[in-house]
């Protein structure tokens, strides 16, 4: 590795171990979803491998890349590198992104449906709704293009037939999204196994969300 990326390895072993809790906690099954940040540093983005037991990665297993696909360092970058690529350059603010097909909330994906905002951390951390981005085939940079006029305004969006993608400043903030969006796609379909969810507002001093 160039003594110049040499700053990247903590990040790199932050990616691993926020993976393995995403796996841990549901997000991701098999070797799906990946993870990424952004050093606009050294204009070089680190993303989780293509096709790696999380079990079994490791920080070096971590691929250094450019924005434009040039590898730095490490192995094949995930198949989604592309998507990720277009929301850094397109999102100044965002370091971070993750991506998962967190299973209540890729139902929702699937359905083409909105998940509606009805809880206090939907409005807190998720900006609302989840809204869907419009389908792409996977792999391609327009994933990521797609989703760009729900991610300019708030930090979490379904990929249409796909899954879920979350933006942070911080891969942990970036991470703490992912879970609010699948918490958040439980708990509305457990509320509409049972009657109509009641939308959360925010009331007219706009700092106190409630419940209508
Ligand atoms: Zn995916």
């Amino acid at each position: 590795m160039k003594p110049s990326l040499c700053h990247l390895t903590p990040l790199r072993a932050d990616i691993v171990s926020t993976a393995q809790r995403a796996y841990h906690s549901g997000l991701m099954a098999g070797t799906s979803g990946n993870l990424s940040c952004y050093d606009p540093e050294s204009g070089c983005m680190a993303i989780t491998p293509s096709n790696m037991d999380y079990s079994v990665m490791t920080p070096e297993d971590i691929v250094l890349m450019q924005l434009d696909g040039t590898v730095l360092d490490g192995g094949k970058p995930s198949s989604e590198w592309k998507m990720h690529a277009e929301l850094y350059q397109n999102l100044p603010e965002v370091r971070a992104v993750v991506h998962t097909h967190s299973p209540n909330a890729t139902a929702y994906a699937v359905l083409r449906r909105e998940i509606p905002c009805v809880l206090v951390e939907m409005l807190l951390f998720l900006g609302g709704s989840i809204e869907v981005a419009a389908y792409a085939a996977q792999g391609s940079a327009a994933v990521g293009t797609h989703c760009l006029p729900i991610l300019r305004r708030k930090p979490a969006c379904l990929l249409a037939n796909h899954g879920v993608v979350t933006t942070g400043a911080t891969l942990e903030q970036a991470y703490t999204n992912s879970i609010y969006v699948e918490d958040s796609a439980k708990i509305v379909r457990l509320a509409m196994s049972t009657g109509s969810p009641i939308p959360a507002v925010i009331d007219e001093e706009g700092s106190k969300p409630y419940h209508e």
